[in-house]
């Protein structure tokens, strides 16, 4: 049985228009395979439906927003069901519960530990298309979750390894995944294959194109995922296994993220285990520090010690950071007006001076660079949120991404 499993994202299943031209592009793919179709929520649903439960109560419970959100997804794939039986084809939607998709408890942020098969195995021989609902999953007692924001991907991913799927197919509203955000910058450029370690780098910095969790398990288990376009009979982008992709780019792509927010505790204490007891009881709380970076004062007795988290976090960390006796400090200073912009590539593990370009590059358009982080095939700047356009053109350009 040859399986393929496609994926259709929320702006593809926007309005009444886009279910039919979905069910039309199910109806393609049914003459070659046995087809399995997984569905986000209508766009905007589940935002909706999330400041919903902020407005019942700003610290609304866990196991009922799975309840709530995971409903945008049910009324999405009964409509493409619905499209495909008016086009005289075989199908039925598949909630969660009714397959089952098992996962671990944790709500809100669930992984999918296992898929019984039996029941869309039996289904799918009688040659009807199932349209699962994407992003939801029930726990082992039974209650309904969610696998964290963008999670379809994931539901997608997982169905492909569980059904072995010969193709893996995500649909969205763009033709792949480019160079960088193609709404935002009009001169990027398609990626026609990128591997899973590039692409969870840039899903991790930003790029929204692929849930970060998704490509983890796709790597994990060596799912090939194609990135199409529901609108443009185009071909997109294939996130594959290094050695499958011949690149002769140094870097594949640059990333931008808008939702960092930079702390920094001036004249801290300059002493074993500071840097610890700032940051356990943030760990404790769940908040993520993303970067660090700390400088000696003059006197030598004194550090500033700068750091970044997610915005929504600043509350609770001010909290946390004011609370804690174990610090000395004398300034604490909040900064939202920051963006983190990354260049992504295997390539710089084998081409020596890339951070430099990098950093000239920014020097010469006079942009500071307040943090820093790197890893193998990443550096990550942070700089003030109004030269991120100028950052990622001049960088698009050095690094010759244009082309
Ligand atoms: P879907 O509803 O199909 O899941 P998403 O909105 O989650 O779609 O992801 C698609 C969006 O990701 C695009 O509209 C684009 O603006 C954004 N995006 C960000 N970075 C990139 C990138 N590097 N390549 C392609 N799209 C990107
Ligand atoms: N509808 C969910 C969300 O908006 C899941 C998804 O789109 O993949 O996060
Ligand atoms: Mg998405």
């Amino acid at each position: 049985m040859k399986i393929v499993v496609l994926k259709f994202g929320g702006t593809s299943v926007g309005t009444i228009e886009k279910i039919k031209n979905v069910a039309n592009l199910i109806s393609l793919y049914k003459k070659k395979y046995k087809v399995i179709v997984v569905t986000s929520a209508m766009s905007r649903v589940t935002n909706n439906l999330i400041s919903k439960s902020k407005k019942i109560s700003d610290n609304f419970s866990d196991q009922e927003y799975d309840v709530l959100v995971s409903s945008g997804e049910q009324v999405a794939c009964s409509l493409i069901a619905g499209r495909l039986i008016h086009k005289g084809f075989k199908s039925r939607s598949w909630l969660a519960w009714q397959i089952p998709i098992i996962t671990d408890d944790l709500h809100k942020n669930a992984k999918i530990r296992e898929i019984n098969k039996i029941k869309i195995i039996k289904y799918l021989k009688t040659g009807g298309i199932p349209i699962i609902a994407g992003f939801q999953g029930m726990t082992r007692e039974g209650k309904i979750s969610t696998i964290g924001r963008g999670g379809s991907d994931a539901s997608a991913i997982m169905l492909a390894k569980f059904f072995k799927a010969e193709r893996c197919v995500i649909y969205t509203d763009v033709e792949g995944v480019f160079t960088t955000d193609p709404n935002k910058f009009s001169k990027a450029k398609k990626i026609r294959e990128i591997s899973y370690e590039e692409m969870l780098e840039m899903a991790s910095l930003g790029a929204k194109v692929m849930q970060p969790v998704s490509i983890q398990d796709a790597r994990l288990n060596r799912i090939n995922i194609e990135v199409k376009s529901s609108f443009v009979k185009k071909s997109g982008t294939l996130i594959t296994k290094r050695t499958n992709i011949i690149n002769n780019k140094i870097i594949t792509g640059i990333s931008s993220t808008q939702n960092d927010a930079k702390v920094t505790l001036v004249g801290v204490k300059d002493k074993p285990g500071v840097a610890a007891s700032i940051f356990k009881p943030l760990s404790k709380n769940l908040v993520n520090v993303d970067m660090v970076v700390q400088n000696i004062s003059a006197n030598g007795k004194e550090t500033d010690l700068t750091f970044t988290i997610k915005k929504e976090d600043l509350s609770k960390t001010k909290k946390i950071i004011l609370e804690n006796r174990n610090i000395n400090f004398r300034d604490l200073i909040f900064d939202k007006e920051v963006s983190k912009i990354s260049i992504i590539g295997v390539g710089m593990i084998t081409t020596p001076g890339v951070t430099f370009r990098m950093f000239q590059t920014l020097a010469n358009k006079r942009i500071n660079i307040q943090v820093i982080s790197t890893s193998e095939i990443k550096i990550s700047v942070l700089i003030d949120k109004k030269n991120i356009k100028k950052a990622l053109t001049a960088l698009h350009k050095e690094f010759k991404l244009d082309k």
